[in-house]
């Protein structure tokens, strides 16, 4: 379906497509090359941390950091029951068994109370996800892990550039994973990337990322690899998507202050809740989000269904994990599933005009057939 308004759509121009004909010329196509370098070195820099190593999806960066930490069969890692699906899928692949925990009902990541119940001794990692935009409670989900001798494995996929007490994420844990497919805040295509300050986790990372072979003995493979590599011409659109970053995120946050602004009247009648940044935190509000009180007349999917005949393409919130054929099981986790049915997507590509957002602002009121 074709929307006049669509929730997310990659923001890239001549600066990345100069990049992309220069990796041609020069004949440096694969995952050798200058761009590559330069770009896991410059974001990492961004984000406060040592080391980059770049990928093929942000899937292969979870994967990757996994394999490195040696987690594997018979482990479990925490992951939270509200995220997309691929945090819980690399815990899977690499053979280890995801262990959901519930999320806060105000800022909607990785609940710290829920997670100790939740640790045995065979918990490994816990893998908080910056849902949204909005980081997670590092500081005491930190000292959890610390507690019990285990990984942080930030998922940043949905926050490059969030600020969790003033640090970046990406900076907050043992190692962090980032994607850069199409509606991520900034995009390779597809891609991903690890983070760490662990020189011996960056070496194993990228030892592994290139078949287990060091550069300097060809042929030799010590462990069994990946080829999770992100290519030059990826790089190259990443390196020019970098430089817009703090822009990209300013657009993100004055769409959201708008959006909130003008939806506070619907707010105070309980028709719906505004997404929420907690005092701690710099979200950047990748995707603007409502929660719809689906006990008045205009539920979550009524409104999804009245603003997409408008034009307006919307999205609903993710399945809780535990909820898909892959992890199900009968266990209730409250929040994640009371958030799962009430939550929407609305546009919030950086790419819109401010009276896009004021259009799609009167449509909503006009189906809540507001004034
Ligand atoms: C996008 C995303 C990923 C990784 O996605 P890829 O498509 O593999 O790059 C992982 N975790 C979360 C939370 C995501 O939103």
């Amino acid at each position: 379906m074709n929307f006049k308004i669509s929730c997310t759509v990659p923001d890239i121009g001549e600066a990345e497509a100069n990049n992309v004909a220069y990796a041609i010329k020069t004949g440096w196509i694969s995952s050798k090359g200058q761009f590559v370098t330069e770009f896991e070195n410059n974001f990492a820099s961004f984000c406060g941390s040592k080391y980059g190593i770049s990928t093929s999806s942000g899937t292969c960066a979870l994967h990757l950091a996994l394999a490195a930490l040696g987690i594997g069969n018979g482990d479990e890692v925490i992951v939270p029951d509200l995220t997309f699906v691929a945090t819980a899928n690399a815990v899977k692949h690499i053979g280890a068994k995801p262990i959901f925990v519930d999320v806060d009902r105000s800022y909607w990541c990785l609940d710290p109370n829920a997670i100790p119940s939740r640790i045995t001794n065979k918990t490994k990692a816990i893998i908080p996800v910056h849902l949204y935009g909005h980081p997670c409670r590092m500081d005491i989900i930190s000292e959890i892990a610390e507690k019990n001798g285990l990984y942080i494995i930030e998922d940043a996929a949905q926050a490059h550039g969030a600020e969790f007490r003033g640090k970046r994420v990406g900076s907050l844990g043992t190692v962090s994973c980032f994607s850069f497919f199409a509606n991520k805040i900034i995009t390779t295509g597809e891609g991903g990337m690890c983070l760490t300050n662990d020189p011996d986790l960056a070496e194993k990372m990228r030892l592994l990322n290139n078949h287990g072979m060091r550069p300097e003995r060809r042929y030799w493979h010590e462990v069994v690899g990946y080829s999770f590599r992100m290519t030059n011409l990826q790089a190259g659109i990443g390196l020019a998507q970098l430089e817009k970053l703090d822009s990209f995120i300013e657009k993100k946050r004055k769409i959201a202050f708008m959006y909130a602004s003008r939806l506070r009247e619907l707010e105070d009648e309980g028709l719906i809740k505004l997404q929420c940044e907690a005092p701690w935190a710099k979200s950047i509000y990748w995707v603007y989000c409502l929660l719809v009180n689906n006990s008045s007349a205009i539920t979550r999917d009524i409104l999804a269904a009245e603003l997409g005949k408008r034009g307006i393409e919307t999205r609903r919130f993710f399945h809780p994990m535990h909820s898909l054929p892959p992890y199900f099981t009968s266990e209730k986790f409250v929040v994640s599933e009371y958030l799962s049915e009430v939550g929407i997507n609305l546009p919030s590509s950086t790419k819109m005009e401010m009276s896009d957002v004021d259009f799609i602002v009167d449509e909503v009121y006009s189906v809540f057939k507001h004034k």
